[in-house]
């Protein structure tokens, strides 16, 4: 076992040599870690806190909110090895293939790369997160194997789209599952406490010289290596590349203003009520569990209607109203109801319901002006934080209303039940952000549309690349971390073959 290094004890001003450098020991930086495992290629994997939080680590992660109000109950990032799936919940589906296109309906969308090209490694990505299976997140898995009668239903609707998701018995955590896997590497070091501050790039602004690194307790050091990958989140690498302004005042990769721009969450909010037909019984609606894991259906439009209708990506899952959530004019059931729901759920058998709250979660619009930049306020490395101005445009509410009318429509067709679909109100929506962090250092063939090309470098920067949910040109709706992590791989496998060439 390779002991890891407490980056606060080395001398300061010391020079670490390498041969790729990856910063941030989340999901991203530890699955492309094992992918370099034994392999004759050096590697250093550098974290910014330690193996278990700490306060003032976690404060490196304080930022100013001046847009769209966001949930900030919790942290939405964790600071410390194994990166926020120290606290996530695990759900994971890849995203769609009509989000990888090019959708006139959608501003600023489409990928560099189709979902085809990603598709082999969303297999591989089923093997990193320890899914039981990979089919179990792919539609036509299911409905064949698993003939309930109210899925039949709905999908007998040419219009709707089972959205298949599936979260193992326990959230994979990447800090237990892979630490002793990576410190038994014959060729892998990993640095803890080391905050990266800046990453400095030559005259010519083509190639990066070295990171510089800073600890809490003052110590300053730098790495050098051939090549560079920065997984530090959805927003920190972004912020990274705001602050690295040795050579150019605006950041690195940012000569056309684009790092930062186009941040997207998932906006989601409950609301809807679907009144259900008599003998309703549709348990993959409301996670069909087995000892390995939840598999939960939830409902899109098809491509087809989405075509049609130029419409957004939006999704909904069911739940079941119970009183105790408060909502007195919801029609639920008491706590014989709640015993007798958990008993079905369990013996798997049909559930009776005959209220389901609708749940939505939206794909957003990229926009150039939804974005993060750099606060005046400072972090304890003197660093400015990052200031979050995130914008939910109105063709995120108006398609969820057309999404309700369509699915009212649906259900009504397929005897499903009596839908209250949502319209247009005097108020808002009150969206709430769902902790992903998407668009920020988007993936363009153009470096002025994007940061990074189809290969996860940055544009003209020959040897530093991106991976993470930052990437993502559009976000669909579905759990990104999944998707990243395809990518991720993919990166992973494109430098093995740079290094063999
Ligand atoms: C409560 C919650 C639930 C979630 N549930 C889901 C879910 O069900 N499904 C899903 O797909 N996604 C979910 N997410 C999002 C998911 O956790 C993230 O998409 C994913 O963890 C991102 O992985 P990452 O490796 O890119 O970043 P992170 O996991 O955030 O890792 C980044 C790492 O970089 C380190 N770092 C940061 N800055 C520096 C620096 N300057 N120098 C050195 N190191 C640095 C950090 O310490 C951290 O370890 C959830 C998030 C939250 C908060």
């Amino acid at each position: 076992m390779t002991p890891t290094i407490d980056a606060r004890q080395l001398p300061d001003g010391t020079t670490i040599n390498t041969d790729l450098c990856i910063v941030g020991a989340g999901a991203m930086g530890i699955a492309i870690s094992l992918q370099f495992k034994d392999t004759t290629q050096h590697v250093c994997l550098i974290e910014s806190g330690d193996l278990g939080p700490d306060e003032a680590t976690q404060s490196l992660y304080d930022f100013e909110n001046v847009g769209y109000p966001i949930r900030q109950t919790a942290p939405s990032r964790i600071r410390y090895f194994g990166g926020t799936t120290n606290v996530w919940t695990g759900r994971c589906l890849p995203l769609d293939a009509i989000d990888f296109e090019k959708r006139e309906w959608v501003a600023n969308s489409g990928w560099p790369i189709d979902y085809n090209t990603l598709r082999p490694y969303f297999q591989r990505a089923a093997a990193l997160f320890k899914l039981p299976d990979y089919r179990q997140i792919q539609a036509a898995h299911w409905p064949l194997r698993h003939p309930y009668k109210s899925e039949r239903q709905i999908f007998a609707s040419p219009k709707l789209t089972p959205v298949v998701s599936l979260r193992r018995r326990t959230s994979l955590n990447f800090r237990t599952a892979y630490r002793q896997d990576l410190q038994r590497a014959s060729n892998i070091q990993i640095y803890l406490n080391a905050n990266v501050i800046e990453v400095e790039a030559t005259e010519s602004l083509n190639t990066i010289r070295c990171l510089r690194l800073a600890c809490l307790n003052g110590l300053e050091f730098r790495i050098k290596a051939k090549v560079y990958i920065l997984a530090c989140g959805g927003l920190e690498n972004a912020r990274i590349l705001l602050l690295s302004r040795h050579q150019n005042t605006a950041g690195l990769g940012n000569e056309h203003d684009v790092v930062g721009r186009y941040y997207m969450d998932h906006p989601k909010v409950e609301h809807g009520i679907l009144k259900t037909a008599p003998n309703f019984n549709a348990p993959l609606l409301f996670g069909y569990r087995t000892l390995q894991g939840t598999t939960q259906f939830g409902i899109r439009l098809s491509d087809a209607v989405q075509r049609r209708e130029r419409i957004l990506n939006h999704y909904i899952l069911l739940q079941p109203q119970f009183v105790w959530n408060g909502d007195k004019s919801s029609q639920g059931f008491g706590l014989g109801g709640k015993l007798r729901y958990f008993y079905r759920k369990l013996t798997q058998q049909p559930l009776r319901h005959d209220f389901l709250q609708i749940k939505n979660y939206l794909e957003q619009v990229p926009r150039r002006e939804s974005r993060v930049t750099l606060s005046r306020q400072r972090d304890k490395l003197g660093l400015q934080q990052l200031q979050l101005h995130w914008q939910v445009g109105k063709q995120e509410a108006q398609d969820l209303y057309r999404f309700h009318g369509i699915l009212r429509q649906c259900f009504q067709n397929q005897e499903i039940g009596d839908m209250q679909a949502l319209t247009p109100g005097p108020e808002p929506l009150p969206f709430l952000n769902a902790f992903h962090h998407l668009g920020t250092t988007r993936m363009s063939d153009s470096p002025r549309e994007g940061v990074i090309n189809r290969h996860c470098q940055v544009h003209g920067i020959e040897n530093l690349f991106i991976a993470g949910t930052s990437v993502f040109p559009t976000g669909g709706y579905a759990n990104p971390t999944f998707t990243a992590a395809a990518l991720a791989l993919r990166l992973a496998a494109y430098l093995h073959q740079r290094v063999q060439d």
